[in-house]
């Protein structure tokens, strides 16, 4: 076995044969790209992973960040893998030329991306939060704005945080009191509080930038009035250098589950009166400027979550090689076998694996998506490749986090109780990943943005680009030798779905709430689909390699790896959509019967 963050021979699979990244290189931004520059890269990112990375994400879990008078101290073992990041670039490797940043396809870059969430997530949190922060300066920022922050954010000097949460607004956002008052010079002075704003304080870099989001005085109630400021937490010159501190003032850092090595800081702003915050992206448009940042955010958490699943696949299947438990099946006497051996530890680790791989496939698919809308040449490809990130949004924050949790605790599961025991990395990493489906809009969030908008935006147009590019994969599958009934099987549920999907659009205007009681268990629905288009895909290049012949032993066995675990999704876990979809269509009302009242306690 390979490193156990992340099984590279899939992942390369999926980058390279199934994918095909190198449809991008044919493009002018990608044209510095080959398969070996990619293949390097994932090379130099695993090695920072395994040997940076990893060790010391089970020490930030048990020193956890200090606070003391308004200074947070992150684990002190962060700052040295944090340098070799930024030295390496990872902090902005997609980012154009001109900024600084590689160029590099969004395919790679969430790649590696996984490989770094896998190996230490609270590290991770702190890069990928700055990261959305530079994005929102380079897009919505003045020039003015980007030569005072840019190059520091993107070469790690800066963190950079999202400041969105207070104590009334979670995932009501719109309920946001932080007050933004005009100053005669331009800038607004701040006054409020947040709470869990990851990095919101932290000792990692010389200075943070908070993209705050705010309400200027008298701008109307809810998401509407709000808009987007750059606050810095020391001042920044004109000359670059560093000024007066800010009045960002943070009260205190949470304790928590898990993440323990990411500072999750409740901030005052304001209390001394001369905190200073610079509008980005016009008044009123807080939202519309925060979305990019949380567009991107929330497939980022997809990848966080499913590389730690993927991990907590990795270490049990690594450790049910190792566990001798028990005779052979049907024996009654003889030596104990691996419990690799016994049935229900092979579904549970099949089951890993499908979702494991088959999400990553997703998250690849999607950035593949990004990349394609960026570069393609034609409005109608740039619509389609819009319209499929959009839809598949919710599908990979939702699939990744829930599915990544779920192998966690599965994980767990096959350790039996040194699973429950804390020497065992799998404990830390179901601590760790529970937050993927809170943040960054709860899975619950996600549904609702799925059923209530994703399949109805545009008269339903982000749904049918997204059936079409299965039922492409259906079609051709359904020629090839072998995946035939398979693809017949996922072409009857998959118009099901399309059915069903239909029956929910139109009872979003006939009983909306009724119709929203069912958002979750749809979106699980949808993942499920998304995950057996990406086996099945995977199922057929695999296919096709071994009918070529010459291929190596182990690569061989890689293919019908890839085939039987299409297989056994498709033939074992789809059916069970088949009643999720039944009951959906059986629309039963009892959540609008079961008031508040009856549940009795
Ligand atoms: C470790 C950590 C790090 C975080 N980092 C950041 C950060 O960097 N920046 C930031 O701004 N915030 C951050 N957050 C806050 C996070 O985004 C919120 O916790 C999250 O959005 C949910 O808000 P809430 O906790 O207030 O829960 P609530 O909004 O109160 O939700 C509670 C429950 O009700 C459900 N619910 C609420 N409204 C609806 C609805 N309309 N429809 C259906 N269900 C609904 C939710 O799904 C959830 O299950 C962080 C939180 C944590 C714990």
């Amino acid at each position: 076995m390979g490193n156990k963050l992340m099984d590279l021979r899939d992942a390369r699979f999926a980058i390279f044969e199934q994918l095909k990244i190198s449809d991008l290189f044919a493009y002018e931004k990608f044209s510095d790209y080959s398969e070996d520059t990619v293949d390097l890269a994932i090379n130099t990112a695993e090695k920072l992973a395994v040997n940076e990375y990893y060790p010391i994400n089970s020490i930030g879990d048990k020193t956890g960040v200090a606070y003391s008078d308004g200074k947070a101290t992150v684990p002190a073992e962060f700052h040295a893998a944090y340098k070799k990041f930024c030295e390496g670039g990872w902090t902005a490797p997609a980012e154009s030329y001109d900024y600084g940043g590689q160029q590099m396809p969004t395919m790679l870059n969430y790649l590696t991306q996984m490989l770094f969430f896998a190996a230490n997530q609270s590290l991770m949190v702190y890069t990928c939060l700055t990261h959305s922060a530079g994005k929102v300066i380079e897009i919505f920022g003045t020039e003015e704005q980007k030569s005072k922050y840019l190059e520091a954010i993107w070469s790690g000097r800066y963190g950079g945080c999202m400041d969105l949460t207070e104590p009334e607004a979670g995932s009501d956002v719109g309920a946001i009191k932080t007050k933004a008052i005009p100053n005669p010079d331009g800038t607004y002075s701040i006054k409020g509080n947040k709470l869990f704003i990851s990095q919101g304080e932290s000792d990692l870099t010389e200075n943070l930038v908070h993209i705050l989001l705010a309400r200027v005085e008298g701008d109307p109630e809810g998401t509407k009035g709000l808009s987007c400021f750059i606050v810095p937490k020391i001042r920044v010159n004109d000359d670059g250098s560093l000024g007066e501190p800010n009045d960002v003032f943070c009260t205190g850092v949470e304790h928590k589950m898990g993440m323990k090595g990411s500072a999750t800081a409740s901030l005052a702003y304001g209390d001394n009166n001369s905190c200073i915050g610079e509008l980005i992206g016009g008044r009123g448009k807080g939202i519309v400027t925060m979305f990019h940042m949380m567009n991107e955010q929330r497939i980022v958490v997809g990848m966080e979550g499913i590389a730690m699943g993927s991990s907590a696949y990795l270490h049990a299947l690594d450790f049910a090689r190792e566990r001798k438990q028990g005779v052979a099946f049907g024996q009654r006497t003889g030596p104990q076998v691996p419990i690799i051996e016994h049935p229900d530890v092979r579904r549970n680790l099949l089951m890993m694996k499908c979702y494991t791989e088959g999400i990553r496939a997703l998250l690849l698919y999607a950035a593949k998506c990004v990349d394609m809308q960026e570069v393609a040449a034609d409005e109608a490809a740039k619509q389609k490749y819009g319209d499929l990130v959009e839809i598949l949004t919710p599908i990979c924050k939702g699939g990744g986090t829930d599915k990544g949790f779920d192998a966690c605790i599965t994980a767990i599961q096959v350790f039996g109780g040194y699973g429950y025991c804390q020497e065992y990395y799998v404990e830390q990493l179901a601590r760790d990943c529970k937050i993927t489906s809170i943040y960054e809009g709860t899975n619950g969030i996600q549904a609702n943005d799925l059923l209530g908008r994703k399949i109805v935006m545009r008269g339903a147009s982000a749904f049918q680009a997204l059936i079409d590019e299965i039922q492409s994969v259906i079609a051709a599958a359904k020629g090839i030798e072998g995946l035939a009934g398979y693809a017949a099987d996922f072409g009857v549920f998959l118009d099901k779905f399309i059915e069903t999907s239909g029956l929910l659009r139109a009872r979003l205007n006939e009983n909306g709430y009724l119709a929203y009681s069912w958002a979750t268990p749809y979106l699980s629905i949808a993942e499920d689909i998304a995950v057996a288009w990406m086996l099945l895909s995977q199922a057929a290049v695999a296919t096709e390699k071994l009918k070529a012949g010459g291929a190596l032993e182990a690569d061989v066995l890689f293919y019908e790896s890839k085939i039987k675990t299409a297989k056994f999704f498709i033939s074992s876990v789809l059916p069970q959509v088949m009643g999720r979809l039944d009951a959906i269509d059986k629309n039963d009302d009892t959540i609008l019967e079961i008031e508040d009242k009856y549940f009795i306690d």
